[in-house]
């Protein structure tokens, strides 16, 4: 009997290393996906400089990699995807506040070649709203205002706490630092 437990305990004992190992297999097994890219201006604004740029990717809160563009604007970025909901590409650098440039939800390769613009193209909703590239919703995004003296508009929220926020009249208003990002997404904390 005694015999008997010690070899089931074994045998259970190696079924869990096997399992364990199967699934961090699977695990390992995700593919690296790479993206060639080629940071360019945005017709509409040139302004921005796309050499010696930050680029990275961010998804669930976490930066997945980083690089520095080259002279031309070209980069290569290399993440390992797992279940992340979008990988969302921002840039920044001297006199670049950070900026969304692009939301991916899925790549068609493992190496995918894509071109990214500063300010990144806007796409507009069939009211001709201009849409969050990340929630792809409207309804939070802000028109960013330049301006000498930001206006800062006060909330008191339901619990009493009194909270600034740069919003004022429909708009997010900025410093009087002239970026090109263009609006402002409240519900992704983002600007494009
Ligand atoms: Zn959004």
């Amino acid at each position: 009997m005694h015999q008997f437990n010690k070899h089931l305990r074994l045998t259970i004992y190696i079924s869990t290393i096997l399992f364990a190992a199967l699934l961090l297999g699977f695990r390992f097994l995700t593919n690296p996906v790479t993206i060639i890219g080629h940071l360019k201006n945005n017709s509409k604004d040139n302004s921005a400089f796309v050499d010696r740029v930050i680029v990275f990717v961010k998804a669930d809160n976490k930066i997945l990699a980083k690089v520095l563009t080259d002279e031309k604007g070209d980069f290569e970025i290399t993440i390992i995807p797992q279940k992340e909901k979008s990988f969302d590409f921002y840039c920044t650098g001297l006199g670049l506040d950070t900026l969304l440039i692009s939301s991916v939800t899925t790549f068609e390769s493992d190496t995918n070649e894509m071109a990214f613009y500063i300010p990144g193209l806007l796409k507009r909703n069939a009211l001709g709203k201009v849409i969050c590239p990340i929630c792809k919703r409207a309804d939070k995004v802000y028109k960013i205002q330049y301006g000498d003296a930001p206006v800062i508009t006060r909330h008191i929220s339901n619990t009493g706490d009194t909270t600034y926020s740069p919003k004022y009249k429909g708009t997010y208003q900025e410093s009087c630092i002239i970026g090109p990002a263009k609006y402002y997404c409240d519900r992704d904390k983002a600007k494009f």
